[in-house]
């Protein structure tokens, strides 16, 4: 047990109340309670999460109770414990699991604890990391083995392509990418370390196709372009895609995943539809013997260490995903990225 800072005070990116926008605040630094250790931010990525949490939807006003500091793709140096802390020690730096689970629910017993029953999220329900200083169970805290700080926060993001990725078997594989913002680069990436035969990555902005080259995609193409569909045919051979992970969320893209996988493939879904999109299921699904997996988070711990074995092994660079690396206090400047689709990974440093 480390002492508390007392009534020290420390810079966080909240959200003050509820409604669009967020805030810089000073507010107490916090201490760790039990089982709990206390973090220095060193470094905290901007997800796709947070900007709708910032714009404020539906999803977010029935999520998030003000006053909440955001940020939940982070690293820290652990320089405070609770009692009871065993595994991390001061000076550590570590990612974090973003998710809060009770492991006691049906969900927790059988090992999914990234389904469990009151699964809670870090910087949605509970106080997240986009601050100088931040409190997570040690539970949460994972080693990061010599990682760079900004690597070890994108490990977040990055297991959810890992946890899509081998949902399926996909050495040896045509893979196809739908969606190229971060987690889809990082799928890129992962099939190409993996041994995928041949890995295709569509987007409908070119700065994320040009990206997906640079991750390795043999094929990256423009969604949008109609002569999209017919140069996936012809690049595989006419008979269509083995395995897609469809990380957009969006309604086009799905109806090209289904078309262009061939039958008996898998479908992994990673992207939130923001509308029930409309699926011919008979004859897209049902007839082609379709294998469709539902990818929410990471499988805790299987994922963190099949990512970090991709990272140490240097058989995945995953650093051209990271476009800018911006102060917390230029926070507003990497919501604007994000907003504009025109960026990578957007990473706060404190
Ligand atoms: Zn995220
Ligand atoms: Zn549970």
């Amino acid at each position: 047990m480390t002492a508390t800072i007392g009534a020290a005070t420390m810079r966080a990116l909240a959200k003050v109340r509820p409604g669009p926008g967020a805030e810089l605040i000073e507010r107490p630094v916090p201490s760790p309670g039990p089982g709990e250790v206390l973090l220095r931010m060193e470094a905290a990525s901007i997800c796709g999460t947070d900007h709708h949490l910032f714009t404020w939807d539906d999803w977010a006003a029935e999520n998030l109770k003000p006053p909440r500091v955001l940020g939940h793709e982070l690293a820290g140096t652990v320089i405070g414990t609770g009692s009871g802390v065993t595994r991390v020690h001061e000076g550590d730096l570590v990612g974090v699991e973003s998710h809060l689970f009770d492991w006691t629910c049906a969900q927790c017993r059988r090992g999914d604890m990234h389904l469990c029953r009151n699964l809670r999220v870090i910087g949605v329900h509970v106080d997240g990391g986009f601050a100088e200083q931040f409190v997570i169970p040690e539970a949460n805290a994972i080693e990061s083995n010599g990682l760079d700080a900004a690597v070890v926060a994108l490990q977040e993001p990055m297991g959810n392509a890992v946890h899509a990725a081998f949902a399926s078997p996909i050495e040896g594989r045509i893979v196809l990418v739908t969606g190229c913002g971060p987690i889809g680069l990082c799928a890129v990436g992962i099939a190409k370390a993996a041994g995928a035969a041949l890995v295709i990555a569509t987007d409908t902005e070119a700065f994320r196709v040009e990206l997906a080259r640079t991750m390795g995609a043999d094929l990256a193409l423009d969604a949008a372009d109609p002569a999209t569909e017919e140069r996936i045919g012809a690049a595989t051979g006419g008979d269509g895609v083995d395995v897609v992970l469809e990380m957009s969320g969006a309604a086009p893209a799905l109806d090209q995943a289904l078309r262009l996988v061939t039958r008996g493939g898998s479908i992994s879904l990673l992207g939130i539809f923001a509308e029930p999109p409309q699926v011919d299921l008979s004859d897209l699904v049902i007839m082609k013997g379709l294998r469709i997996h539902g990818i929410y988070g990471r499988r805790i711990y299987d994922t963190w260490e099949r990512t970090q074995s991709l990272l140490r092994s240097g058989s995945l660079d995953v650093s051209p995903i990271i476009t800018h690396r911006l102060n917390l206090a230029d926070w507003e400047t990497g919501f604007d990225l994000i907003a504009s689709r025109n960026a990578g990974k957007v990473v706060l440093v404190p």
